[in-house]
């Protein structure tokens, strides 16, 4: 393999040369040997922040593929007492191995093994699926290996089932129905978590979200697994719901069951999906804490993008309610003319903007004071 060497955070690593694998002049990550994609650096950056908060005793990187993942947390975030680096591809496990000693780790354990197997053995508080595409074959493993109060971090890049754009896909993925509705960005994270706490809850454990988040094309969530039946049974007792978008006139809420509902609004039949989390995405301390830690990472080249989405996520957290599209609404009720987002969050007072949409906001002021600010 020919390689190149590159720089992200405070790490230096080699990859594969992508001028090596060229296709028709092109490059795609997924063409080369061994897996490293420049348009992840946000997801590790804020990854890197996360771990220094949470500082874990065992991290585990599941699918490392070149090592960067990890070897930036043992760099940047935290000397946890155990790394461990794994991948199946046995080209991989060769740059795993030549990064870990050009960045003068010598202690991490190297795993060539399938993830599961692998998860299916161990235990630990800190384990990262960031896998190609969906997450969920590594969902039960992972929660498995996690003990109580340890964190499960997992990237999503499968958008188009959890977005309501593959229907089956979502079905089967995620056994979840799901169509394409106007918050779909936000349903899509929803169905992601809900999917995870059904099946942390086979194995008597659940999850709460402390941070996730929406950016690019793909999700991004950091969960802590604590475990027992019965908070098992609450959470999904309390948390697990359908959600309700009514074609016509763009009234959302969430509902108890799936079962035909006319919208109390306008009376026409809402459109469905569901199982879905309905509980809170962010742990408003952890964000607080993600956002002090923020300050000490200024060599990081994400730095005024992270700052920007911290912010913004801590000021929508406060609202529970699924982000309103205005755009949507607006189109949905003939309204002419969209006044300004800035004139709508003014309006309502208690509103904010959503890092999920440029034309959302979140607010838990009722239905008919979002129309009548979308109307003055
Ligand atoms: N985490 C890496 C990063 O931040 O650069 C990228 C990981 S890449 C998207 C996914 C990796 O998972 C690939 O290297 C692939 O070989 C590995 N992989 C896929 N299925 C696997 C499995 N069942 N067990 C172990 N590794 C697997």
């Amino acid at each position: 393999m020919k390689l190149k060497e590159i720089v992200e955070g405070k790490v230096k690593i080699f990859i594969p040369d992508p001028n090596e694998y060229l296709v028709n002049g092109k490059f795609d990550p997924a063409w080369a040997p061994v897996f490293y994609n420049p348009k992840m650096i946000f997801n590790r950056d804020l990854s890197v922040i996360v771990v220094s908060v949470v500082k874990p005793k065992i991290i585990v990187d599941a699918l490392s593929a070149t090592g960067v993942r990890g070897i930036r947390y043992y760099i940047e975030s935290w000397k946890s007492e155990e790394l461990i680096l794994n991948d199946k591809n046995p080209e991989a496990i060769k740059l795993i191995q030549l990064n870990l000693k050009y960045n003068n780790i010598e202690e991490a354990k190297v795993y060539n093994r399938d993830a599961n197997s692998l998860l299916y053995e161990i235990k630990a508080d800190y384990v990262d699926i960031d896998p190609f595409g969906s997450p969920a074959p590594f969902i039960l493993s992972s929660i498995s290996s996690i003990i109580r109060n340890g964190i499960a971090a997992f990237t999503a890049t499968d958008l188009s089932p959890l977005e309501g754009s593959s229907k089956l896909s979502c079905r089967r993925k995620y056994d979840a129905i799901n169509f394409k509705l106007s918050s779909s960005k936000e349903i899509g994270i929803r169905i992601l978590i809900g999917k995870i706490i059904r099946e942390a809850a086979i194995l008597e454990k659940t999850v709460y979200p402390l941070f996730s988040f929406y950016a690019d094309y793909y999700y991004r969530l950091f969960l802590k697994v604590d475990k027992g039946a019965k908070k098992a049974d609450k959470n999904i007792i309390n948390n697990l719901k359908y959600f309700g978008e009514c074609p016509r006139c763009g009234y959302q809420q969430f509902l108890q069951d799936n079962c035909k509902t006319l919208c109390p609004k306008c009376g026409t039949e809402m459109i469905i999906v569901g199982p879905l989390y309905s509980g809170p995405l962010i742990d408003s301390e952890f964000i607080r804490l993600l956002i002090e830690a923020h300050e000490k990472f200024t060599y990081i080249s994400t730095f005024d993008r992270v700052k920007k989405l911290l912010n913004l996520i801590s000021n929508e957290s406060k609202y529970t309610s699924v982000y309103y599209k205005l755009d949507k609404l607006a189109s949905k009720l003939k309204i002419p003319k969209l006044p300004s987002i800035a004139n709508v969050l003014e309006c309502l007072g208690q509103a904010s903007r959503t890092h999920f949409d440029p034309k959302g906001i979140k607010t838990d002021k009722e239905y008919e004071e979002i129309i009548k600010c979308l109307k003055s």
